[in-house]
């Protein structure tokens, strides 16, 4: 990673830091911040030579010789010193709450806006609700595009940011075109080296959008599932939230194995901001408002939960894992609450 000097190069200097990587097999990819631009060496970077020459150039700092599998999201690259402003909220000052139905119905829109109306009040920010779906069976509901509109408008009458998953490539740009700005990358698909990359390159200059990667309920190594989150970034926009959402096989009684306890593993390893999911991880509604304080306990910066003003009605996900609005709106406020004690607790305390 190179540090200018200056809060970013010129078009000479790039052209020139440009010519000196390409002689060695590298290429440069700027990230753009708020304030400064700063410039991954995409390749291998270890050359001696090469990082000689660039620290050799007035206009340079110095070159963060970070080895790591994914030096941009690495906790020592200078990404970390940013931060993530999404909605109203950003990431670390405040817990960021994302809720909404699993599934939008299309043939009941009412479901949705009622519900929309039920997070902003609960105090979420940011509301999500499911246009294509990823499903077991290849018989049921599949997801429709005509949700795509009901989603927006949820998110006008609400005035909150809006967060769908996309399951294809073709998925992106329908998405960004209607106005979401959370990208969501399901379970399913975070492996999916190829969509991510795409959603990377979609994004590159949207610093606006953010990206909510799920963990497989397959990832066994939590280099696995940063390592996802820097095919993202390595495009420019390291805009990507870490949401563990339990794995597979599922612990007896729970959908998956809850995983929130990964969390503080996570923070050591990268600055990226990690975001609960909760309702995947256990799987029934009863269950969540115990794992999504532990979440948080767990140093969490926010929680995805679903949700629906009735259950019964909701498509998707088994509605035994939706919250009821009464429930949602006692958890996030048990959950803010929980936050801020913690942040002033480890104020008190120097962990690690
Ligand atoms: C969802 O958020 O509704 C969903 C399908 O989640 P996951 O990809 O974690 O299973
Ligand atoms: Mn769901």
């Amino acid at each position: 990673m190179i540090l200018p000097k200056s809060n970013r190069l010129t078009p000479e200097q790039l052209v020139e830091v440009t010519a000196i990587v390409t002689e060695f097999g590298c290429q440069i990819q700027p990230i753009v911040g708020a304030v400064r631009t700063i410039y991954a060496i995409v390749g291998d970077e270890r050359d001696e030579l090469m990082i000689n020459r660039i620290e050799g150039l007035s206009y340079i700092d110095r070159i963060d010789r970070i080895q790591s599998p994914f030096k941009l999201m690495d906790r020592r690259s200078d990404l970390a010193n940013g931060s993530l402003t999404v909605g109203a909220v950003t990431l670390g000052r405040e817990l960021f709450v994302i809720a909404g139905p699993c599934t939008i119905d299309p043939k009941n829109a009412n479901y949705f806006y009622e519900t929309a109306q039920a997070v902003n009040e609960a105090g979420a920010h940011m509301l999500r609700g499911g246009v294509w779906k990823p499903r077991t069976n290849p018989y049921t509901f599949q997801g429709d595009v005509k949700s795509l509109d009901i989603l927006m408008e949820g998110a006008r009458r609400t005035g909150l940011p809006a967060d769908t998953e996309v399951m294809e490539e073709a998925h992106i740009q329908l998405a960004l075109d209607a106005g979401v700005t959370s990208l969501q990358v399901g379970a399913r698909n975070a492996l999916n080296y190829s969509l991510l990359r795409a959603i990377g390159r979609a994004i590159a200059q949207r610093r606006d959008v953010v990206v909510l990667l799920k963990r497989s309920m397959h990832m066994g190594t939590l280099n696995e599932f940063i390592s996802a989150a820097e095919y993202i970034a390595a495009f420019g926009n390291p805009n990507v939230i870490l949401c563990p959402r339990g794995t597979a096989p599922g612990l007896d009684g729970y959908r998956n194995h809850p995983d929130e306890s990964i969390t503080p593993l996570l923070k050591e390893k990268t600055w990226a901001a990690v975001v609960v999911d909760p309702s995947h991880s256990v799987g029934k509604a009863i269950y969540v408002p115990a794992a999504a304080l532990a979440a948080v306990a767990y140093g969490a910066d926010g929680l995805c939960l679903e949700a629906h003003v009735s259950p019964s009605h909701g498509i998707g996900d088994d509605p035994k894992q939706a919250l009821t609005p009464d429930v949602l709106a006692s958890t996030i406020k048990r959950a803010k609450q929980l936050w801020t004690l913690r942040r002033d607790a480890s104020s008190d305390v120097t962990v690690n």
